[in-house]
């Protein structure tokens, strides 16, 4: 039997996972990207004096199985690449989350929450706020880990101590939802909470990459691409699509019709290619664009309607930091932010193979502020936190490069109605905003780019790769 023409358009991190699903699956797949590099948002570029920088800070967590099977999957190992720690989410003082490994087994959540919120008298969780944490923790137990559709994060934590929604609640919140909390959906939080806290051993670990985000997978997975039979183009733009054939109904069903026909442009020559599958792994408004008219007009309107949130990265350099030295006692930090203060993280790049001294704040569900004011702020912030340590008062700090991304992630609110994967008569979308219960995350990417692939490759055969999560 011929193997399946199976076109994939965008080459971030859902595309390359379906590419990798499809030709697992004896298809003959080629990706098209349009930017110059692979990876989409979590990619790196090439800065003027030769650096690799990332397009923004990632984190992983051991919860992200799906990114961890298909890192090792092209030969990466995620114990090279990624620094793994126990999840600390601690300020300067001490004072904040952390969950470090104890060997307790179920009792080390507990334990961890116990040994949290210590610090400065001041900034301490007092015996009573714990016990309100444990109560409300242990509701959501007893829920299944479930609310209405309807709640948010803030009307979830109600009940808590402000001091514990303070250190605990919207750190975890805004780095995993990127969305303030009066405005993201409870569900998908208790949802991330589940996975991460209840996951089991080193779910909740935090896995920080070591390498640039290229490097970290998209290079690997586009070699493994191409080593098994598949084409990868970058500078490639879908520009449309047409389905060769009567086109009937919106459910991905076969039904006997002919094949899509693709334009895609490179420069400023146009091509036409027929594809018997087409997966559309590119943001959702670009996917609506390319949606023939009138093929699926509620799956454009759904993929319309989504809201975004920016997230800004300032990096920052400590001048006169020699090499592999750390400048922070810890590789990440939270940060108390404020409308004149507002990055909630400092990452230490030197140590996580980054230029010596390099610092990067980040800014989640970053709103109004223009590039100036806002390096500036942010600026002002790190030199704050160095004056706080004996030795590192008085070192220099020079903004390097600020990178703010106006659609970093979709708005994840209460009751927020996500587009499907099925789009059309064979023609599926995957990408972090694709229906799911995870938030715009790479986990979440990963894992709708191999569903969207299952699902086109449906009965196809050879299953090469164990393709389904365990349990
Ligand atoms: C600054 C920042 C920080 C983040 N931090 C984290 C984090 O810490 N942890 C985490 O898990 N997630 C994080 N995320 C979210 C994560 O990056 C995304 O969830 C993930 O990268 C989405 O992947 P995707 O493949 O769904 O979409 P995208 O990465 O958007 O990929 C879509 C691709 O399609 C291409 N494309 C568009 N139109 C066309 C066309 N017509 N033809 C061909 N190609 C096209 C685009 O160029 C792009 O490469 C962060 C995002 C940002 C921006």
């Amino acid at each position: 039997m011929k193997a399946p023409q199976v076109l994939i358009i965008g080459g971030g991190w859902a595309g390359l996972a379906a590419a990798l699903t499809a030709t697992a699956s004896g298809a003959q797949v080629s990706v098209w990207e349009m930017a110059p590099r692979l990876g989409g948002r979590a990619k790196s570029f090439t800065t003027a004096e030769g650096h690799e920088r990332d397009n923004g800070q990632h984190l992983l967590i051991g919860a992200y199985t799906e990114c961890l099977r298909l890192m090792r999957w092209v030969g990466l190992s995620p114990e090279e690449v990624l620094l793994r720690t126990p999840l600390d989410l601690r300020f300067a003082s001490g004072a904040g989350f952390h969950l470090p490994h104890l060997g307790l087994g179920p009792f080390q959540l507990l334990a961890g929450l116990w040994r949290s919120g210590q610090g400065p008298v001041a900034e301490a969780w007092r015996l009573k706020e714990r016990w309100q944490l444990f109560l409300v923790s242990w509701g959501w137990q007893r829920q299944k880990w479930r609310c209405a559709e309807d709640q948010s994060v803030a009307d979830l934590c109600a009940s808590l101590p402000p001091k514990i929604v303070r250190d605990l609640i919207e750190p975890l919140c805004v780095s995993a939802l990127n969305t303030p909390l009066a405005q993201a959906s409870g569900r998908v939080f208790l949802r991330v909470l589940q996975e991460a806290l209840l996951g089991g051993i080193g779910a909740s670990d935090l896995l920080i990459p070591k390498v640039p985000l290229s490097m970290l997978w998209p290079a690997a997975a586009t070699h493994w691409l191409k080593q098994h039979g598949a084409e990868v183009h970058t500078h490639r733009r879908a520009l449309s699509l047409l389905q060769t054939g009567e086109i009937r109904g919106s459910q991905g069903g076969s039904g006997g019709l002919g094949p899509w026909q693709v334009t895609s442009v490179v420069g400023d020559q146009r091509f036409e290619q027929n594809f018997d599958r087409v997966i559309l792994a590119c943001p959702p408004l670009e996917a609506a664009r390319l949606l023939p008219q009138g093929l699926n007009p509620a799956w454009q309107t759904s993929a319309q309607a989504l809201r975004y949130e920016a997230i800004a990265t300032v990096y920052v350099q400590v001048e006169g930091v020699p090499p592999g030295k750390a400048v922070l006692p810890r590789p990440i930090m939270a940060l108390r932010s404020s409308d004149q203060a507002p990055a909630q993280f400092i990452l230490d790049r030197g140590p996580l193979g980054g230029p010596p001294g390099e610092l990067a704040l980040v800014v989640s569900a970053c709103s109004a502020m223009d590039r100036e004011s806002l390096t500036q702020a942010v600026l002002k912030q790190a030199q704050q936190l160095l004056a706080t340590h004996p030795t590192l008062r008085g070192l220099n700090l020079r903004p390097v490069h600020t990178l703010v991304e106006k659609r970093a992630t979709f708005a994840c609110t209460p009751g927020l109605k996500r587009p499907s994967m099925a789009v059309g008569p064979q023609l599926w979308a995957c990408g972090d905003y694709v229906e799911g219960p995870f938030p715009a995350t790479l986990e979440g990417a990963v894992r709708s780019g191999v569903a969207a692939a299952e699902q086109a490759l449906k009965g196809q055969g050879q299953q090469a790769i164990p393709l389904l999560i365990q349990g």
